[in-house]
């Protein structure tokens, strides 16, 4: 039985894997969740799935979330309280499911506490980079890929075959086949439609802006080991190959399946091995076609966050830090879809680079991006 804690219970990832170990009860089990401030749902959920332990970050509600579970259940709050459960030795993986550079802190703690991450939290990677993967290795654990590309790529590699390419493939999001002009007239319940995936608000607009991809890039670059140059991007509007890999041969493995994190999130927990399902096989026959096509290059935040990542030092934290804090004021309805890449682009202009020797450096560096920020929308 594996004991799992899940950061980020009460968002997209994190109640899909709830589900995934609730399908699989006799292979998995919820350890821990923690939510942000959705006392409401996370309070369902200890009630539904018995974890012996509950963390919330907002420390307002721990008075709230005790009077309403049972005393059988630990309840820690704040991020002093989070990191506590983090690091408690009565579980193995720890699900990385919140979104953004908050989940920076608690991907580091599990990993100091020697856990297995199954990264959700793809800016983790982003921002923290070698500086991550070299505490993975101090703490001789590893990082298994939820991100569905990702959990792709990592089931298409094999050590014997020298890999020559990875082929990142893209939705293209709900602006796919838009032209320039049109792309500056969108709105924000239009970029909040996404055609093939139902996620978090923030990933939801990073898809559509393509920030996704280029945070993804990053991501398959420390993953994997992988060049920038070798990392393509393969516009796919099924979302059915979930990525590819090119062996140095010309040969190419694909992984197919429905879009649905579900998948991604079971390889993680149950690796090495694979559980039997109840899920639909893909019926490729009913799906006829699949098309490819490349990124149109007015999508700016793809070249800038690519731009960012193979420039390296501080250039991913502030592409990262800046793409979260526009894609806020678009939520916002502060600025407009098309200021998004603006903002991150003066931000990688004008915020001077910086050589990153500690997880402070990051944190400096992503608290000085989103000051630029507001100051240059004020
Ligand atoms: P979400 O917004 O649905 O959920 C985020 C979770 O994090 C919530 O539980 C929320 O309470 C918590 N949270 C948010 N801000 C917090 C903060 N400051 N402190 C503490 N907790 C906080 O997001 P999501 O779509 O589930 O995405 C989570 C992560 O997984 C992101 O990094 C995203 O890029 C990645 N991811 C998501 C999907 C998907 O299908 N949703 C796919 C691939 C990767
Ligand atoms: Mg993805």
């Amino acid at each position: 039985m594996k004991k799992i804690v899940i950061l980020g219970s009460t968002g997209s990832i994190g109640t899909q894997t709830l589900e995934v170990i609730e399908e699989q009860k006799d292979d998995f089990t919820a350890f821990g969740i923690v939510g942000g401030s959705n006392i409401d749902l996370l309070t369902e959920q200890a009630l539904k799935y018995q974890p012996e332990w509950v963390g919330i970050y907002d420390e307002t509600k721990y008075q709230e979330l005790k009077n309403r579970l049972p005393e059988s259940i630990n309840i820690v709050a704040g991020e002093r309280g989070v990191f506590e459960l983090v690091s408690h030795s009565g579980y193995q993986i720890l699900v990385a499911a919140i979104s953004g550079i908050a989940g920076l802190k608690s991907t580091i703690k599990g990993i100091e506490a020697g856990k297995v991450i199954a990264l959700a939290n793809k800016e983790t990677l982003v921002a923290g980079g070698n500086l991550i993967l070299d505490l993975v290795k101090k703490h001789n654990t590893y990082l298994l890929p939820v991100d569905s590309e990702h959990s792709a790529i990592f089931q298409c590699l094999n050590e014997n075959r020298k890999l020559k390419k990875i082929i990142l493939t893209a939705s293209g999001g709900p602006f796919r086949d838009y032209s320039e002009a049109q792309l500056q007239k969108v709105t924000l319940e239009d970029a909040l439609k996404h055609p093939n995936w139902s996620m978090g608000k923030k990933i939801t607009i990073d898809s559509a802006t393509l920030a996704n991809k280029a945070l993804e890039i990053i991501e398959a670059h420390y993953l994997f080991d992988c060049s920038y140059e070798n990392i393509d991007v393969l516009i796919h509007k099924e979302s059915i190959i979930h990525s590819m890999v090119e062996f140095v041969d010309t040969s190419i493995l694909a992984q197919l399946g429905y879009p649905s994190m579900k998948l991604p999130i079971q390889f993680a927990l149950s690796y090495p091995n694979s559980l039997i399902t109840n899920w639909k096989s893909l019926d490729l026959s009913q799906i006829g076609t699949l098309n490819f096509s490349k990124p149109k290059s007015y999508f700016k935040a793809l070249s800038l966050g690519i731009e960012a990542g193979k420039k390296g030092g501080s250039y991913p934290v502030v592409y990262n830090g800046a793409n979260e804090k526009a894609v806020e004021f678009f939520l916002n309805r502060k600025i407009g879809f098309m200021e998004i890449s603006q903002l991150i682009e003066t931000a990688l202009n004008q915020i001077p680079s910086f050589k990153i020797n500690s997880f402070e450096d990051i944190e400096h560096i992503d608290k000085t991006t989103r000051e630029f920020l507001v100051r240059g929308i004020r």
